[in-house]
């Protein structure tokens, strides 16, 4: 916890109780459904709960704020951020049925009231949202491709609804594709930890 109150010193004794609650959930599920690195299991609450935090950083939803995860696979960075935004409402999404599975427990276990998990591919959902998320699922075009339906026009928030992407690595041909302005940001101008020195926050407005 002490990495998370380092960074997110706000939260509430309801937030600490359910991100602690995350390592003893993930290492049972994960015994059952491969969903995380046996690694990364040990390293949860760097390199997957404070990771999708760095959204947190770089928006502050507003109540009701509409929010998509896409390719959420066992949780990320949906599950940390629900908990972090309990005003705004989640959908997490994944094509990979037994993965939502632990997602759905996840939220059951922590009585998560804004989230829904849904067995989907990003092609056929409807639903919009304001924002769309996703961590290392897809070069940025195309989960651009799959979802530009899915944005609700209008904004609610300081800044227009789009996409937010968690990146690691090389970016300047994915950004490149995009054609249009994009903002990246390194996460080190917030983290201090070495695993976060080639990680990134992409946005692109709507
Ligand atoms: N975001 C998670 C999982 C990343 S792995 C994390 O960072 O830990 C990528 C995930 O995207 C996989 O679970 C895969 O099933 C999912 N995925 C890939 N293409 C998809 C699509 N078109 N629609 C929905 N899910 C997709």
């Amino acid at each position: 916890m002490d990495l998370i109150l380092k960074y997110f010193p706000e939260i509430s004794q309801d937030q600490i109780d359910c991100f602690t609650r995350l390592k003893d959930l993930y290492s049972n599920w994960n015994k059952k459904i491969n969903v995380i690195s046996r690694n990364d299991i040990e390293n949860l609450e760097e390199r997957h709960i404070l990771h999708s935090l760095a959204v947190a950083r770089f928006i502050q939803f507003r109540p009701e704020t509409q929010v998509l995860d896409l390719g959420t696979g066992g949780g990320f960075p949906g599950i940390p951020l629900a908990i972090y935004f309990p005003d705004s409402r989640f959908v997490l999404v994944d094509s990979t049925g037994k993965k939502i599975k632990v997602v759905e427990e996840i939220i059951r276990a922590l009585s998560l009231k804004n989230t829904i998990a849904r067995h989907s591919r990003a092609e056929y959902l409807s639903e919009q949202f304001d924002f769309i998320l996703s961590r290392a699922v897809a070069p940025l075009k195309k989960i651009e491709k799959w979802t530009r339906k899915n944005i609700l026009s209008g904004s609610l928030n300081d800044i227009p609804n789009g996409w937010i992407c968690l990146k690691g690595g090389e970016l300047e041909k994915e950004v490149e594709q995009i054609g249009e302005p994009v903002t990246v940001i390194p996460l080190s101008r917030w983290y201090e930890e070495p695993f976060f020195s080639t990680k990134k926050i992409v946005y692109i407005k709507k």
